[in-house]
């Protein structure tokens, strides 16, 4: 047993390649055995499960390592931020369950970024360049043919000092010059190849107004805002493992603080999109009802669909850490909250395609009220009372009037257990014009109360209901999948993403439910028995309340791994 109360092997199993560098750092007293991390939203988007696990992963290196973790906007492109976004992002991580030790902004940096870049322009490191970003490309070589030199290379020193400042003072419009690092034309690695490092964009930023007109890129706000906070282990995602050269060229120039870059597989799940420009673009065009619309794979659409944070910590723990990017099966996201909530939620009664039966020889206008269980998980959940009379509602599903063998719901003839209730027996199917079934009549066994059998008589079947007279109407909707197929990218030509939308990824029903939601605030989780896992939306009104599905009953994660 550890001190922590893991046992060896559950260490181990929970050991990743991270934990192995960081371990190694430490015990070599790297950094005087400090662990400090980042997570480095940009301000252009809310998070998405992807960026789950990346805070996840930074905040639990600094919890398991007695580290810090610190949130800082990479807010280097005004034309893309906004403080909506900002203050989504901050929300999104506390909701998640982590506070950061400090909060940073890039933008913060911009005068000190701007001082090294005089000092690499001093050092013949750096260089103005007139050429377009087109032009740059074009002449960009491929990784056998090097790179044609800018015939802006072989500036002065002077002359690069005189035009960098002249570039900040305003005096150029945007895309007329760019300051690039000088380093390897002919480096098999492309971003070697005199890197932009500054370009200008004439936009107001959230947070520094009119103050600035030239604006550093990534690679060369990156690294810096890193070494400037004394962050130990830089971890982001693969696509940056060919910048990391660059990464460790401008700490190594400046002599600065170098932290160690470490590169994971982005998170990938099937069904969905994870690009912030993609999920933007379903906002904006109304694809969806918002960046929280219960569909989206966003934080706050998961929260809104009724994840929980303890389900998206449990799913970033499961999915692991690798260096070979894969695509995680979306139902594993859906057995983590299942699994939650079946601790959690408390179980009720609803229907949602409400069929009406009536009892017979119950007393007309009695009524009664039936003790049940809030959650048998939970006995602290305790008990409720659910009203019970002669008119129900239960589910169409429940029904069949010609059913197959091994059918143990209801049918002509055929007996249920009603949950929480008596015994009833299906004796006559009234239908409509249109040959609708309309209503069951039926007759309930007093002596069956509470679902017990009064005389050793076999009812396999039980199912739920709701007194009608007590019921109150909810608006139900249940969503599906966003995007019909695994990897909405993979399209024909001419097609995007889009195409690939599930048209019936939303069904809105009118169900009935007990009488106990009627108190139910935005947030409630709750087991609809038999359905399916809901939560209150914040549509919801004490008159009408409004439930999401959060996910189905059937778990077919589990059946999958032979569960
Ligand atoms: P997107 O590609 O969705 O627009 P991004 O990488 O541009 O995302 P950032 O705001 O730059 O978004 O990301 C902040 C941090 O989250 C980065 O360290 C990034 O590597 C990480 N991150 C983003 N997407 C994922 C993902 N799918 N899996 C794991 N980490 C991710
Ligand atoms: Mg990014």
């Amino acid at each position: 047993m550890n001190t922590d109360g893991t046992t060896i092997e559950e260490k181990s199993a929970s050991q990743n390649f991270i934990h192995a560098i960081i371990e190694e750092d430490i015990r070599n007293g790297k950094n005087g055995g400090r662990v400090q991390t980042r997570f480095p939203p940009e301000p252009n988007g809310y998070l998405h499960i992807g960026h789950a696990k990346s805070i996840c992963l930074n905040f639990g290196l600094a919890q398991k390592y007695n580290g810090i973790c610190n949130l800082r906007f990479d807010d280097t492109n005004p034309a893309k931020e906004d403080t909506e976004y900002v203050d989504a992002i901050r929300e999104d991580i506390h909701w998640l369950g982590f506070n950061w030790a400090n909060e940073f902004y890039a933008s913060d940096y911009f005068e000190q970024l701007y001082a090294w870049a005089v000092q690499l322009i001093k050092k013949g490191k750096a260089y103005v360049c007139d050429l377009s970003q087109e032009q740059i490309s074009r002449d960009r070589g491929t990784p056998q043919v090097p790179a044609t030199p800018s015939p802006y290379r072989n500036r002065s020193v002077e002359e690069n000092l005189d035009l960098f400042e002249r570039m900040r003072r305003g005096e150029f419009k945007d895309g007329e010059k760019t300051l690039r690092a000088k380093i390897d034309l002919a480096s098999p690695n492309m971003h070697m190849r005199d890197p932009v490092m500054y370009r200008i964009i004439h936009a107001p930023h959230h947070r520094t107004g009119n103050k600035w007109c030239i604006y550093p890129m990534y690679d060369y706000a990156h690294g810096q805002s890193d070494s400037v906070e004394g962050v130990t282990h830089s971890v982001c995602t693969l696509e940056f493992e060919v910048h990391r050269p660059l990464y460790e060229w401008f700490i190594r120039e400046l002599g600065i603080h170098a932290p160690q870059q470490i590169e994971f597989a982005r998170l990938n799940i099937n069904y969905t999109v994870m690009s912030k420009r993609k999920l933007l673009e379903l906002v904006k065009q109304h694809y969806v009802a918002g960046w929280d619309d219960p569909r989206m794979p966003t934080i706050c659409g998961l929260r809104r669909r009724g994840y929980t944070p303890e389900s998206i910590r449990n799913f970033a723990e499961r999915v692991g850490v690798a260096k070979r990017d894969n695509v995680i099966e979306y139902s594993l996201l859906e057995f983590c909250i299942r699994e939650h909530l079946n601790k959690i939620a408390s179980r009720v009664l609803a229907v949602l395609h409400p069929l009406k039966v009536t009892i017979t020889n119950y007393p007309e206008n009695g009524e009664e009220w039936l003790e049940a269980v809030n959650n048998p998980e939970d006995p602290s959940q305790g008990t409720r009372q659910v009203p019970f009379s002669g008119t129900l509602w239960i589910d169409r599903d429940d029904f069949m009037e010609d059913p197959p063998k091994k059918y143990f719901r209801l049918a002509p003839g055929a007996e249920v257990r009603l949950r929480y209730g008596y015994f009833i027996k299906c004796n006559e199917v009234v239908k409509d014009a249109d040959g609708q079934v309309t209503e069951l009549r039926c007759t309930y066994d007093p002596s069956s109360k509470g679902g017990q059998s009064p005389d050793g008589r076999k009812v396999k079947g039980t199912i739920h209901w709701v007194s009608a007279r007590h019921a109150v109407d909810a608006e139900i909707r249940l969503y599906d999948r966003l995007f019909s197929v695994e990897n909405p990218d993979d399209t024909a030509e001419g097609h995007d993403y889009k195409d690939n939308l599930n048209p019936d990824s939303l069904t809105v029903l009118t169900g009935k439910v007990e009488p106990f939601l009627k108190g139910t605030v935005p947030g409630d989780k709750f087991q609809f028995e038999r359905v399916g896992y809901f939560c209150t939306d914040p549509d919801s009104t004490p008159e009408r309340p409004v439930f999401n599905r959060t996910v189905t009953m059937k778990d077919s994660w589990a059946r999958k791994m032979g569960e």
